[in-house]
């Protein structure tokens, strides 16, 4: 079987993946270089941040993640010579409010990743001895751990790029679909150029409102920037992630600490703001007074894919036999994306399926239009 994938951000890279190992021909297209959009600009914390605060549908694929990053990277390691580096260092939540759900989460949803301890101040110094005095307490989340996503996205490449099955095409925009009697036939490139497969899949992310007019749907995705901050301290300085009202510390195992992140519905417009950037910088030296002793090596902003619920769309498009979806992740696309990419396999393949289907079915576009 060959299979088009449009997009080459996480949700492509890794379906095309778990195709390409099933045996099927690939072609992946990018409107840009492969794996430089919102995957490379997001955190890489493999949790939904806060996960009570999202449908459980988002938290059935996010449970996964740090399983199947694993058993990927050891598996694209060997062939690439790139370690995404899984950093299990758990996070601390400041946010009182959130305390006692946070406690009981993990009993409540059967998800033992999700266990958690309350810490008092001195178990809290013994945990991490950067925390501001200005927080007493916490929660701990000792299993959550994070990836360094713009690694995964170049292990994925060049993994992909060096298999027999695959062929990745860069700075190319897919214009449109040429359909008959409810069949893609093959998809138009911008300048003209026709490309045919049997199945067809959109991983466009943030881009993907673009198919609404001419599949005659409402695709309710847009995007909605995200600043972040590079701070560099020493090697192994932070040890564990931090969050307190929606602002988040992610430390690196190099000693790199990603900082972020804000949220602003500004079209596709991706320029960090002065503004922005002083937020998350007061929010970060909150939790870490000691951050403002290192350089900010690095500021930026990406467009996360929005969807009204959270909940993605997997599964085969609306009144058409050969289109699917893998699109609308929003703020969880790295945690949610190898089981995200399984699902999509699964359902293409006719195989069984990771989790029911059904929460994550494309019949919702033809609701919303
Ligand atoms: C600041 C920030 C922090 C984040 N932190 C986290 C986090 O900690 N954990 C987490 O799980 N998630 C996080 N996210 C969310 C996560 O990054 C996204 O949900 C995820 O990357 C979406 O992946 P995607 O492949 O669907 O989209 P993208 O990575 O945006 O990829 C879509 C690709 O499709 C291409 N494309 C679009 N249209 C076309 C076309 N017509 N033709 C050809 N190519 C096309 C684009 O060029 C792009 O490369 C964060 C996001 C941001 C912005």
């Amino acid at each position: 079987m060959h299979i088009a994938i449009i997009g080459a951000g996480v949700s492509g890279l890794l379906t095309a993946l778990e195709l390409a190992e099933q045996g099927c021909k690939i072609t992946l297209f990018d409107q840009q270089q492969a794996g430089h959009a919102a995957s490379w600009a997001g955190g890489g914390i493999l949790s939904a941040m806060y996960p009570w605060r999202y449908p459980q549908e988002v938290n059935d694929l996010a449970q996964y993640a740090k399983q199947f990053y694993q058993q990927w990277n050891a598996k694209l390691q060997p062939v690439t010579g790139i370690d995404f580096q899984i950093h299990e260092t758990g996070m601390l939540i400041f946010d009182e409010d959130d305390f006692d759900i946070g406690l009981a989460y993990k009993e409540k949803y059967q998800d033992p990743i999700q266990h958690c301890e309350y810490l008092k101040r001195t178990q809290l110094e013994h945990v991490n001895p950067h925390i501001s005095q200005q927080f007493q307490h916490a929660i701990y989340f000792p299993h959550l751990a994070n990836i360094r996503n713009p690694r995964l996205l170049k292990s994925l490449i060049t993994y992909l790029k060096q298999h027999p099955n695959v062929e990745v095409h860069e700075n190319i925009w897919i214009e449109k679909f040429n359909i008959q009697n409810q069949h893609i036939q093959s998809i138009q490139t911008s300048n003209g150029q026709h490309f045919v497969a049997d199945q067809f899949v959109i991983a466009t992310g943030a881009w993907s409102n673009c198919w609404s007019e001419q599949l005659q749907l409402s695709i309710p995705v847009e995007p909605v920037q995200g600043q972040m901050m590079l701070f560099k301290t020493p090697e192994n300085w932070l040890p564990t992630m931090c969050m307190n009202k929606v602002m988040y510390l992610i430390p690196r195992m190099d000693g790199h600490v990603v900082c972020g992140s804000s949220m602003q519905n500004i079209g596709f417009d991706q320029r960090p703001s002065v503004q922005t950037q002083q937020n998350i910088y007061k929010a970060c030296v909150e939790m870490v007074p000691e951050l403002a002793n290192f350089p900010i090596v690095k500021q930026w902003a990406g467009l996360r894919p929005s969807s009204p619920t959270g909940i993605p769309y997997i599964g085969k498009m609306p009144e058409l036999d050969n289109l699917w979806a893998n699109f609308g992740h929003y703020r969880n696309g790295l945690c949610m994306g190898p089981a995200s990419a399984q699902l999509l396999r699964q359902l293409i393949l006719n195989q069984d399926t990771l989790v029911n289907p059904n929460a994550y079915s494309t019949e919702r576009l033809k609701q919303a239009g």
